[in-house]
């Protein structure tokens, strides 16, 4: 891995690349906003301007619409075999770029460069997988019955509306987009304000690759005008978000009147359930990683630490040593576990919980404050212990490096402790007997609940999540449910002979 002084040389020059702008990218043309506007992107390390960025709003969205239309005709006609070639093309070109993609990552969101180092590698992971598959994304079932044969069929849905957050933006990016131009879709795109940069560089690779223009189209802009326009226009299929669970809401409603096909990937509050019968080692291990690894922003961190109460005591204090061994700083740093929060307001934010943790009575057992020697929005990995699940750091999404430790009685009490909480994204569960791992699996509120482990990807298996944490699931097959539509296709056996109505 670089030095720290070499990543900011290199990353100060693949900045630069931007100086005019980051643009917005329509039917392969990079292009200001129609009116001209931009907006600034602040970096999280300094809170210095980092880049303008075009402002796109529903002129652009309009015409990126009008855009990923004329193309679906020849993209959704491509054999499965074609896009195929070209988007594993797409995953050669990420891997090339994956120092320049990576450092960029880093300055635009603050996340720290030993996680990120991989971040173009899993973005290129997600398009080689799902390359193959395009081979089948077609493929139906024959269902026979007496008389006839029922044969189905899968056809891409149209152009689709891809909304993502500021969180590890190039890797959610890649996890949308991937099935969405495999299952023959084409694409409008639009990232989060907060981290415009990788966002660009990937519809470019893209289209060096061979992807045709307009079947990917790239509007920078802001959720209430860009991204409401998108989910409300006439000519785009499907909204495929990834986001809060307030705004997974608001787009159902704009998406209401034209009966937009939604996929929510939302908020989580994942408990990670030790028992006493763990290996606390490696469990206390996992906590650690699931909650301050990616700065906490991540929607399966393991934020909620439901423990036996006969090791409450000894867990935290593993838990807590961890957590002030962790050094926070600069994200180019490859040292550094904990980077900057996104922005100011986030910081806000995630800080007011350490006041509402006390005013509710929690202790706070590690961290609990801002680093004021670093300039960016920095701050220290915390443990709140003492803690009880309707308090409102057990409640609510935090999103930063803030966990919170209750106690529970027995499996009985773990699980109500768990399902208690309007999320249900993940759940991690820490015990060596099978058999209760399985019961207390079987009956947690989760999308994804893992076992004796961190979240760990397998890219065929299904994700995401119930209740407020979402609609649908990606992964796999699942993914090409969402971007396609099934046809059947009905054939009657020679004999058949419709009813006859006349005398
Ligand atoms: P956000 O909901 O504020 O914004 C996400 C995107 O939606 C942005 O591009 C934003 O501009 C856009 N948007 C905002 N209002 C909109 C509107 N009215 N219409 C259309 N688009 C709109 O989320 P965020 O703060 O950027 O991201 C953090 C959230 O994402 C957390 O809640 C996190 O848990 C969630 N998340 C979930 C998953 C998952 O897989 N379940 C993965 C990553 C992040």
């Amino acid at each position: 891995m670089s030095s720290f002084a070499q990543n900011q040389q290199d990353a100060a020059q693949y900045l630069a690349q931007f100086d005019g702008g980051v643009l917005n990218h329509i039917d392969g043309q990079q292009q200001a906003a129609l009116d001209n506007t931009w907006f600034e992107s602040l970096s999280p390390i300094n809170l210095k301007p980092l880049a303008k960025v075009a402002h796109g709003k529903a002129a652009d969205i309009d015409l990126a619409a009008q855009a990923a239309h004329r193309a679906f005709s020849t993209w959704s006609a491509m054999s499965g075999k074609q896009r195929q070639k070209i988007l594993h093309k797409v995953a050669d070109g990420i891997e090339a770029r994956a120092q320049e993609i990576a450092l960029l990552e880093c300055i635009d969101t603050g996340q720290a460069i030993k996680f990120m180092a991989k971040a173009a590698l899993r973005g290129a992971e997600n398009f080689r997988f799902f390359a193959d598959k395009a081979v089948q994304a077609q493929d139906g079932q024959s269902l026979y019955a007496a008389g006839q044969v029922n044969v189905t069929k899968r056809y891409p849905i149209g152009p689709v509306g891809v909304i993502t957050p500021w969180n590890t933006p190039f890797m959610l990016s890649t996890w949308k987009i991937a099935p969405a131009l495999a299952a023959g879709c084409t694409i409008v795109h639009k990232p989060a304000e907060f981290s415009p940069l990788t966002a660009s560089l990937l519809v470019q690779i893209a289209e060096e690759a061979g992807l045709p223009k307009g079947v990917w189209n790239l509007v920078n802009g802001m959720g209430e005008d860009a991204g409401k326009t998108l989910t409300e226009h006439p000519l785009i299929k499907a909204i495929a978000f990834v986001g809060e669970s307030r705004t997974g809401s608001l787009i159902q409603k704009q998406g209401a009147d034209t009966l937009k096909r939604a996929h929510f990937e939302l908020g989580g509050k994942n408990p990670v359930l030790v028992f006493a019968d763990a290996d606390l080692d490696k469990a206390a291990d996992a906590a650690a990683f699931m909650i301050y690894s990616l700065n906490g922003e991540r929607c399966t961190s393991s934020s909620r630490l439901l423990v036996e109460e006969s090791i409450y005591d000894t867990f935290c204090a593993m838990v807590s040593d961890r957590a002030n061994r962790i050094k926070v700083g600069h994200p180019l740093d490859p040292n550094t576990v904990i980077g900057p929060l996104i922005h100011p307001e986030h910081e806000t934010k995630v800080l007011s919980y350490f006041e509402a943790a006390k005013a509710d009575g929690a202790t706070i057992a590690a961290g609990g404050n801002k680093v004021s020697e670093l300039s960016g929005c920095y701050v220290e990995p915390t443990l709140f212990t003492q803690a009880h699940n309707k308090m409102r750091v057990a409640q609510e999404e935090i999103f930063g490096p803030v966990l919170t430790a209750i106690p529970f009685k027995d499996d009985a009490d773990a699980i109500a402790i768990a399902n208690d909480c309007q999320y249900g994204l993940a759940g991690y569960l820490w015990s060596q007997n099978v058999e209760r791992c399985w019961a207390i699996a079987d009956q947690l509120e989760a999308g994804m609940i893992w076992i004796n482990s961190e979240n760990s990807r397998h890219l065929p298996a299904p994700f995401g999540g119930v209740k407020a944490s979402g609609i649908g699931r990606d992964g796999g097959d699942w993914s090409f449910e969402f971007y396609m539509e099934t046809k059947n296709i009905c054939f009657a056996m020679a004999g058949h002979q419709p009813p006859k109505l006349a005398k």
